[in-house]
């Protein structure tokens, strides 16, 4: 079997790529790269000189030759490197008949558990969204800002302790509403400095989160070790993290509790497996990020599927499942009709699908139904002008 063709599929907020080969099998992937997804497809072309004609079952070998073919490394090239590697998963699994979680060595479980997404710009809208989501059996909530979602064109402003004690007191807000048979996963965004977020985790330890997610900048290694040091809430980072030598560093300093690998960003599948598995030395357990597409959703699947320390699944909003009435402007859920998914859920849980391949195909004429939206570059402003990460 030969790699023919590669095609870079831009549609609706997605990246996906599609790799075709002589024996009519066809694999698809997607870049998780958000703000620079064109750029990833740039990638995607650039690989293609070297991927046509060559065997889609040396997936390991493909993955090395690729990454270190020459000097550079980002975000952009890990999208194109991911997304190539999950279709060449994709392929294999068709090719040998097999969900492609049997060739990385089978199902350790029959279901993942998935934590929802609740958005809200407000705190009544938040907290309609966490009450929809356990209505709908989510035993877990996710995205879940004690900041909460407010318009990036509203200027930001509060004092130390309206920042601190309101945050505390959303959390208490959320827990209160859904009792203990649901798991909150709070989400910071980035927003505090050290200090302030070991004030809010120690403030919220109270309300027993599943997890508190970056609560400063992840560029510093070091500083999201001190929080971890200090606090008694579990610490979720990754998300932004390229390689298995980004999060062994992390994992060394102990300042990651649950590692959150994205499978389209990290270096596929082949990569997501290794990062698990160095998390599983550490006793750490994987939350695979997953804010994109249907095909994302899909490979992070086929990697619960296989690993024993998975611990939850980010899933974001699709056709047909609860609180499309409590998104933000651009958060809205993948059209209806752009893939064909063999995912299906069951009472907050993924069922790990039984078909070759990773389960998702995408629509002929995706592109000229949805039609590719660039992201707009938007980013909070604070009062006085300056920048904030929401
Ligand atoms: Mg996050």
């Amino acid at each position: 079997m030969k790699i023919t063709d590669i095609r870079v599929r831009p549609v609706d907020r997605f990246l996906f790529v599609e790799v075709e080969t002589d024996a009519g099998i066809k694999g698809l992937g997607e870049s998780g790269t958000w703000g620079y997804l064109e750029a990833s497809g740039e990638a995607v072309n650039t690989f293609k000189r070297y991927l046509i004609g060559q065997d889609p079952l040396r997936i390991e070998h493909h993955w090395q030759y690729l990454y270190r073919w020459t000097h550079f490394r980002g975000a952009a090239i890990m999208g194109a490197l991911s997304a190539i590697d999950i279709a060449l998963w994709d392929i294999a699994g068709k090719h040998f008949g097999v969900p492609s979680h049997q060739l990385l060595g089978g199902r350790t479980r029959d279901r993942a558990r998935a934590y929802y997404h609740v958005y809200g710009e407000n705190l009544e809208q938040t907290l309609q969204g966490c009450l929809a989501a356990k209505a709908a059996g989510f035993t877990a909530l996710g995205h879940l800002s004690p900041f909460l979602d407010e318009p990036r064109e509203k200027p930001y402003y509060e004092t130390h302790i309206q920042l601190i004690e309101g945050a505390i007191d959303r959390v208490r807000q959320f827990r209160e509403a859904v009792g203990d048979a649901v798991d909150l996963c709070i989400e910071v965004h980035r927003r505090l400095t050290p200090a302030e977020a070991v004030a809010l985790a120690r403030g919220i330890e109270q309300y027993r989160p599943f997890f508190i997610e970056d609560p400063t900048l992840p560029d510093n290694l070091d500083a999201m070790a001190e929080i971890a040091s200090k606090v008694h809430v579990p610490i979720a980072t990754g998300e932004r993290l390229h390689t298995i030598f980004e999060f062994e560093m992390l994992l060394a300093r102990n300042a990651v509790h649950y590692v959150r690998p994205d499978v389209c960003m990290c270096g596929g599948i082949t990569h997501a497996k290794k990062i698990a598995a160095l998390a599983e030395a550490r006793y750490v357990r994987v939350v695979p990020h997953n804010p994109l597409g249907p095909v994302s959703t899909a490979a992070c699947v086929q990697l619960a599927a296989c690993i024993p320390n998975f611990a939850l699944q980010e899933f974001p909003l699709m056709p047909g499942t609860v609180g499309a009435e409590h998104l933000p402007p651009g958060g809205e859920a993948a059209p209806e009709g752009m893939v064909d998914s063999a995912l299906k859920l069951e009472n907050g849980y993924i069922v790990i699908p039984d078909v070759p391949g990773i389960g998702v195909t995408l629509a002929e004429d995706a592109e000229e139904r949805f039609p590719f939206r660039p992201r707009p570059v938007k980013t909070r402003l604070h009062a006085d002008g300056s920048v904030v990460d929401q």
